[in-house]
């Protein structure tokens, strides 16, 4: 046979495009072991949100000069205990906790800032250059009452600038939040506070104290009780009765000290200067006790409406925590870090339709028709795909139609045909998958002939 490119169009059925990945109806397994209350499958379909997110954050991390870092899952209970606050709902009734076989008392990590706080001590990171830049991505695990958008084992990124005491480092944070935002598609506003320092807090927690304390009957029984041992959490109750009485409360910006308060100053003119959109809300407390000065939430920017930004939608959170690695017995180390929940940042890039770029999908699928060309079709696959071409294949599919099938899904541009004729021939048939046009190539100029096609 010649070797001259021939072209031939075959009458196979021009094939239909299809939604990419679609999970069937679930099988009624009559003792199907279930799915944990509060935990998640990822399933494929939605793996594109994670790697894109993933993927954003990676770059962006590498842009500012993050580090990555990966603590355990399972920690003591006392890094804890001794971090995020006795009186906190992560201490109190959040935490997976268990006795393992050693007889220590451990925890699935709610977070991971006391982790990364208690990796600086043990790495001795006090000696590298500082300041130090850390990033992570991982579960967190909280026992919490599922909700919508609420999990007992959910997902992380986040961001830590370790020995930086200057807003710069808080700006930086924010400016870090907004970008990766915007790679997703997501456009959103802070809301923002200064908590002051343990000392100035003190002077206002007294203050907050007294307040609550002149309108307690009208408190619900959780803040009753946190009226006594942490003040500041009921100004983040959700009760409706609660939350009207914050209104009437003081304010930390009439009590913090000087330099708290041009912390926080030089922090908004940086956040003016890069144009973040923020709101001031002197509420804002978080529900970890080791912040000090800056504390912020991230929420989606749904209208210029304030008032609809609701804490429990908040895609993120974080602040500065200038006591926290001396508290854990390292020396004096200011800092700051946040964090965004992923299934939220995914959730809400699904309600905006955010179209994810494809650009690592496949271009090219390779369909095989019988076993000497599956023989051959191994190692041409393993050619091409070392030599740069995004192709797929699917060796379970035996017919022309049903891998055809699996070539739309994949919305590739062009479909490779190896069956016994072509493998005896020294040809190979390629499919434009937008016309249907097929021609005959020789088998050994493939990779030329593709590498043209896709402009590589
Ligand atoms: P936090 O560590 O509490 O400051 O939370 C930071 C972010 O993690 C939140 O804004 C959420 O996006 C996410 N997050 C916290 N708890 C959960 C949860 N139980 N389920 C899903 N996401 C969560």
């Amino acid at each position: 046979m010649s070797k001259r490119r021939q072209f031939r169009k075959l009458s196979l059925p021009k094939p239909k495009r299809v939604k990419p990945f679609e999970v069937s109806a679930p099988q009624s397994g009559a003792s199907a072991p279930q799915l944990i209350r509060g935990m998640k499958d990822i399933l494929p379909a939605d793996q594109i949100y994670w790697d894109f997110t993933r993927n954003v954050a990676r770059a962006i991390a590498d842009a500012y000069r993050f580090e990555r870092i990966d603590t355990p899952i399972i920690e003591d209970i006392k890094l804890f205990n001794r971090t995020i606050g006795r009186q906190t709902d992560i201490i109190e009734k959040e935490m997976f906790t268990f006795i393992d076989k050693g007889g220590e008392t451990l925890a699935l990590r709610p977070e991971a800032t006391a982790s990364i706080a208690r990796a600086y001590i043990n790495h001795g990171m006090l000696n590298l250059p500082q300041p130090v830049k850390l990033w992570y991505m991982g579960p967190m695990f909280r026992h919490n009452r599922p909700q919508a958008g609420r999990y007992r084992q959910f997902h992380q990124i986040g961001f830590e600038i370790l020995n930086e005491a200057k807003p710069v480092a808080d700006a930086e944070l924010i400016a870090v939040t907004s970008a990766i935002c915007q790679d997703l598609g997501l456009s959103v506003v802070f809301a923002i506070n200064t908590l002051g320092d343990a000392v100035c807090r003190q002077a206002y927690l007294n203050e907050l104290a007294a307040y609550y304390r002149s309108v307690r009957s009208h408190l619900c029984e959780t803040c009753k009780r946190r009226l006594v041992k942490n003040p500041l959490r009921l100004l983040d109750c959700k009760e409706p009765s609660c939350a009207k009485l914050k209104t009437s409360a003081p304010q930390i910006a009439d009590f913090i000290c000087e330099d708290c308060k041009n912390h926080f100053m030089k922090l908004l003119e940086y956040l003016d200067e890069v144009g973040a959109a923020y709101v001031l809300d002197p509420s804002l407390v978080r529900g970890l006790d080791y912040y000090t000065r800056t504390v912020f939430e991230i929420f989606l920017k749904d209208s210029d409406k304030v008032d609809e930004l609701s804490r429990q939608n908040a895609l993120g959170g974080g602040g500065r925590y200038d006591n926290l690695v001396e508290i854990l017995g390292g020396r004096a180390t200011p800092a700051c870090g946040f964090a965004f929940g992923i299934e939220r940042l995914i959730s809400k890039m699904r309600d905006r339709n955010v179209i994810i770029p494809t650009t690592e999908s496949a271009k090219v699928f390779l369909a095989v028709l019988g076993e000497s060309a599956k023989r051959r079709a191994l190692k041409l696959f393993e050619d091409l795909r070392r030599a740069g071409i995004r192709i797929a294949i699917n060796f379970s599919k035996e017919t022309l139609k049903s891998q055809l099938e699996v070539a739309n899904k994949l919305m590739v541009d062009y479909t490779l045909i190896l069956g016994q004729k072509e493998v005896l021939d020294e040809t190979i048939i390629i499919r434009d998958m937008s016309t249907g046009v097929q021609e005959i190539v020789d088998y050994k100029k493939i990779l030329i002939i593709l590498k043209k096609k896709l402009g590589l």
